[in-house]
């Protein structure tokens, strides 16, 4: 399949091949998304082809504002789900609802509950407006692999599988929408991502943490994600009397390494192969899955990611590269 990169300001082929239950790539403020018709099951299920997804990792829908979420809600909108709706629609929080029984199996992964939020980004908005119906999508890469977060991540993954690709530039925030269950009491934090954690305990008050031990509670958290060709070493901590020593070893084993930090970057003669998160959780959000694709490009023997922030964006930042990491080296 030839695949066609489009302007935002030309989104009508897009719109046609969403109608006629095709896919399409578009920028969202959080990572690309490819989306499908989500009241097509079978549109919804070439998601999981084009991807590679693994059937039980459902899909998030997106719609345009709180009435079309109360539509695909089963009983009355959880008080919880109503108010992080009042306070970060449209925007990069999605919320876990009980499911309307039409919604299609796929999108849910067969759970009796469905993800859903709004995109503030202008060519998502078209899109759901244009198309009149929610878009189900999960972000734009080969399952497994760094979210896209320009036209060209996503071209390296999808083309030949989609007939298109919204280009709308580098994506704002970087990395995707935080997951809040709002069917439990508290609400749970299924997911870290664009909106801190402060944030939302500010507005519903307590928030459960989901464990990693115990039943899953959403299929999506039992896969490795976010992985480079090349294996990813995760430094926990940064302070550089730690970090130099742990780097001096790892290049001795690895001597292709490649480092992604905070400023300060580490000192260390790399060739190049080196990436800074600049020099807060924001920017580091922005740049994270860019400065994965672009050093993996150089095919390096190792990746070295140094981490410790857990503030605002700073826990989604690490619960990323802790899922990317194949190993965790505890400074
Ligand atoms: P993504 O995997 O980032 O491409 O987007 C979808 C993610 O949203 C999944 O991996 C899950 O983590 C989450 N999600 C979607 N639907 C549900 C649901 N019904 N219950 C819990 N989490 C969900
Ligand atoms: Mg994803």
């Amino acid at each position: 399949m030839e695949t066609i990169i489009l302007d935002t300001g030309d989104l009508a082929p897009a719109v046609e091949a969403l109608k006629a239950g095709q896919l399409v790539a578009f920028p969202t403020e959080t990572v690309y998304g490819l989306g499908a018709d989500g009241t097509n099951a079978a549109a919804c299920r070439r998601i999981f082809e084009a991807k590679g997804r693994p059937q039980d990792n459902p899909l998030i829908l997106h719609v345009l504002d709180k009435p079309a979420l109360m539509a695909l809600t089963l009983g009355p909108l959880p008080a919880a789900a109503a108010a992080l709706v009042e306070a970060f629609w449209p925007g990069p929080l999605t919320v876990v609802v009980r499911a309307n029984p039409d919604i299609p199996g796929a999108v849910r992964a067969g759970l009796d509950t469905v993800a859903v939020r709004s995109p503030s980004h202008p060519a998502a908005r078209d899109l759901i407006a244009g198309l009149g119906r929610p878009i189900a999508a999960p972000s734009a890469n080969l399952s497994g692999r760094p979210s896209p977060t320009d036209a060209g991540a996503v071209w390296e993954d999808m083309a030949g599988r989609i007939p298109y690709i919204v280009d709308g530039g580098s994506t704002h925030v970087g990395l995707e929408s935080t997951v809040v269950d709002c069917t439990t009491t508290p609400p749970t934090l299924l997911r870290p991502g664009g909106i801190g954690l402060d944030m939302v305990a500010s507005v519903v008050g307590e928030v459960a943490q989901a464990s990693g031990h115990g039943p899953v509670r959403a299929p999506g958290m039992k896969y490795r994600h976010y992985a480079p060709e090349a294996p990813v070493i995760w430094l926990d901590r940064i302070d550089p009397e730690a970090v130099q020593p742990a780097l001096a070893e790892l290049a001795r084993d690895y001597p292709k390494l490649a480092v992604i930090a905070p400023e300060p970057l580490p000192q260390a003669v790399l060739g190049g192969r080196q990436r800074s998160l600049g020099q807060d959780a924001v920017t580091a959000a922005h740049r994270l899955f860019q400065a994965i694709r672009q050093l993996d490009q150089l095919k390096p023997d190792g990746i070295v990611i140094v981490w410790e922030s857990e503030d605002g964006l700073g826990l989604a930042v690490k619960n990323r590269i802790e899922k990317a990491a194949t190993t965790r080296v505890r400074l």
